[in-house]
């Protein structure tokens, strides 16, 4: 019997969705085994009833043996949806870095609600100014939050955007009931660079000014990007993002060091609850780089990871003291 999967999107883009279909051909294998009940980026499936003539303040998911959310929760609705979908559903997972730690949108986190919203329609500069939407739309919640923060998740798959190797993986052993699980290893630990351990002098460079590497040379002739000055979040960010090995049987190349892109940081701290952004300063300093020459580094170290707790507004600067 086909397994019962319903699929939701909370605060998102939609890029987790198209990873979906980015499994490709390996998706027409695993379909026939999954039954879609609920998906709203594919079908038409209201909340309260199809007709409206459901319990207004109840949000209904179908029953479903897998769940899946992408996105984080920015408000009361999506609270709700996540609330409804643990309840439908008998496992839960959490599909991209926006669903596990707050994504990119939880760099909002910086800033308190007032202050949002006073920049974006109050005191907008680029566009007419206008009062604070309220009408029709649920209210936002205080910050951005990772789906686990307000129900229990039973398997996350993280990435901006996951991959699809992984959450083929990660049905495919929903559907034979294996454990699917994450090691808790880094990057660094997968990838192929030529390292020293210690910088190769000089200060933190801008992303890609004159990186030095020759392309499809063995991967030994091309220096660590961190050691070359480069800011690379690879010791600090779980591994898992290059999936296991080629079909030759090669290890596969984490997917931006792949790209002669450094690590952004995008499948979260190696293990849970770690904070990358100060483990990524030991880091800095291990191979003799300056921490502070990170610009707005809580902003770039914590890109993905903004939930749980990890970004939040300063505190007010005291008033200049009266002469
Ligand atoms: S994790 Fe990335 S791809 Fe997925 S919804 Fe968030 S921003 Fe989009
Ligand atoms: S810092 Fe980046 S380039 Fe260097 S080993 Fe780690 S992942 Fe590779
Ligand atoms: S190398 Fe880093 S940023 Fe790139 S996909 Fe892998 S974990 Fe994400």
């Amino acid at each position: 019997m086909a397994a019962k999967v319903a699929e939701e999107w909370l605060n998102i883009c939609g890029g987790c969705e198209v990873s979906i279909l980015d499994i490709g051909d390996a998706l027409l294998d695993l379909l026939p085994q999954l039954e879609f009940v609920h998906m709203p980026v594919l079908m038409d499936h209201k909340y309260h009833g199809q007709t409206g003539e459901g319990d207004p303040h109840k949000i209904e998911i179908p029953a479903a043996d897998v769940g899946i959310i992408s996105g984080g929760i920015r408000n009361e609705k999506e609270k709700a949806v996540a609330l409804a979908m643990r309840n439908s559903c008998k496992t839960l997972i959490t599909l991209g870095s926006c669903a596990c730690f707050g994504g990119i949108p939880a760099m909002a986190n910086m800033w308190t609600l007032e202050e949002m919203y006073e920049k974006v329609y109050r005191g907008s500069k680029t566009t007419e100014k206008s009062p604070t939407p309220n009408k029709d739309l649920p209210p936002l919640t205080d910050r951005v939050y990772a789906v686990d923060e307000a129900v229990k998740v039973d398997v996350a798959i993280p990435g901006c955007p996951p991959s699809p190797d992984m959450i083929k993986e990660a049905l495919t052993c929903l559907l034979t009931g294996k454990p699917f699980t994450l090691p808790e290893k880094s990057v660094c630990d997968e990838c192929p660079t030529k390292r020293e351990k210690k910088a190769a002098g000089g200060d933190i460079k801008r992303p890609l000014d004159g990186m030095t590497f020759k392309q499809n040379a063995p991967w030994e002739e091309t220096r660590c990007y961190m050691e070359q000055g480069y800011l690379c979040l690879g010791p600090v960010t779980k591994s898992g993002c290059a999936g296991q090995t080629t079909e030759a049987g090669e290890a596969k190349v984490p997917r931006c060091i792949k790209g002669y892109m450094p690590c952004r940081g995008c499948f979260g701290p190696v293990k849970k609850g770690a904070n990358p952004l100060v483990d990524m300063m030991g880091a800095i300093s291990s191979i003799g780089l300056k921490p502070e020459q990170v610009a707005d580094r809580r902003a770039l170290l914590s890109r993905y990871v903004g939930g749980q707790g990890r970004l939040k507004p300063l505190p007010a600067k005291p008033a200049p003291a009266k002469k």
